[in-house]
């Protein structure tokens, strides 16, 4: 098979464009890793501008202004080494998962691939594939007996893995799933010990102020997770359509909302009580925004290979369409409250613009749990 076609998956492009747009700049707020070939060009021209880092391998990469702004090679909004920018940046916001097959993936925190301008997402990842065949190569002929291993200790453990059946299981209600009715039965039957039928699942009848208070709890612990951050600048980052980089805190029973400027240097905005923030249903063209996101989590082999990932951690104990349903149940609840997070800190966002504004402040941190597989 690694010497035939590549095995490849590229219809989460499909019908996308994308186009870059100033001054958002969100790619240059991440560390970029220098890969080997690329390390000599900034050794020989820019030594002090290199860090050694250790997790989560050993590697080089771009300094960064102060140690926590953007890259130290933007410049008034400008690439200063642009023709010699890490493979890392000529690629955002495609990341290519290498796990039993190669799929290209598009980074929706990215505001260029919501304008429907530009190049042409497919022809773009096509290229991409092209320009990268042989690293793939190689990364699959590491990545698929990891697969391997990880299907043979199913088996072991009488589990049934059956990516497809629970994925068409998942589309066929996708509709259903950003109601949050069906999202408290999905989560609550997740954590049983017998298997899941995502076809059976019912919806509750209402969504009551039990339900809601279970569900605001367990968004509040995903999100507790993700955005308590001891160091400010590890804290999530929402890229406003004005281009400002903005970090939430979750801090004891506060969040806290900060700025960063390109330097580094970070101003305190305000604040909110966590229990101002309230989890909402999802109605009109936000809930049709929602499907869409939805669809693409389905299919996408990174957030699949989270899940697997998971069963991996688990000691493979769960039932796979528990695991599979809990990493579901619980995205839409992180995803729903960061949502309303923007809503109370940025008021007067319109229909579908609130879910969009929510999916670009998420899809970053979604794209970098761990997965079994690799980005390359
Ligand atoms: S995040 Fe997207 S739109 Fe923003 S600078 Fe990077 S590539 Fe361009
Ligand atoms: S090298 Fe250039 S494109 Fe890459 S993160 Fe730094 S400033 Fe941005």
């Amino acid at each position: 098979m690694l010497n035939g076609p590549l095995p490849l998956d590229l219809s989460e492009l499909d019908g996308r464009k994308f186009v870059c747009q100033d001054p958002c700049k969100l790619c240059c707020l991440c560390q970029p890793e220098c890969l080997p070939g690329e390390v000599e060009f900034f050794k020989k021209n820019y030594p002090n501008r290199l860090v050694l880092k250790k997790e989560p391998h050993r590697h080089y990469a771009l300094a960064l202004k102060k140690g926590q702004g953007s890259c130290s090679f933007l410049q008034d909004g400008r690439c200063e080494v642009y023709p010699h920018r890490p493979h890392f940046c000529r690629q955002f916001p495609f990341h290519i998962h290498v796990g039993s097959r190669a799929q290209i993936e598009l980074d929706l925190s990215c505001r260029g691939v919501w304008l429907d301008q530009g190049e042409d997402a497919m022809t773009e990842g096509l290229r991409m594939v092209q320009e990268n065949e042989s690293e793939i190569r190689r990364t699959l002929k590491e990545s698929v007996p990891v697969y391997r291993e990880f299907t043979y200790n199913c088996q072991e453990a009488g589990l049934e893995v059956d990516v497809s059946k629970v994925r068409s299981q998942v589309s066929a209600r996708l509709d259903e799933l950003t109601d949050l009715r069906l999202i408290a039965t999905l989560l609550e039957e997740s954590v049983e010990e017998d298997e899941l039928s995502i076809p059976e699942l019912k919806a509750k009848p209402a969504l009551d102020a039990k339900t809601m208070n279970e569900l605001s709890k367990s968004a509040l612990e995903m999100v507790t997770d993700s955005m308590a951050a001891d160091e400010l600048f590890q804290a999530p980052v929402y890229c406003a359509p004005d281009g400002s980089w903005n970090l939430f805190r979750v801090l004891g029973p506060k969040v806290e909302w900060h700025v960063m400027s390109v330097e580094g240097d970070v101003t305190k905005r305000g604040e909110l009580p966590i229990k101002d923030i309230r989890l909402q249903q999802p109605e009109g063209r936000d809930r049709q925004v929602l499907r869409d996101y939805l669809k693409v989590l389905n299919n996408r082999d990174s957030f699949m290979g989270y899940a697997f990932y998971l069963m991996d951690d688990y000691d493979y104990e769960d039932p796979w369409p528990n695991v599979y349903g809990g990493v579901l149940s619980t995205s839409v609840l992180d995803l729903l409250w960061r949502t309303s997070l923007l809503a109370a800190f940025f008021p007067g966002m319109k229909d579908g613009e609130r879910m969009r504004e929510g999916i670009i402040f998420y899809d970053m941190d979604r794209l970098d749990a761990p997965t079994l597989g690799a980005f390359i």
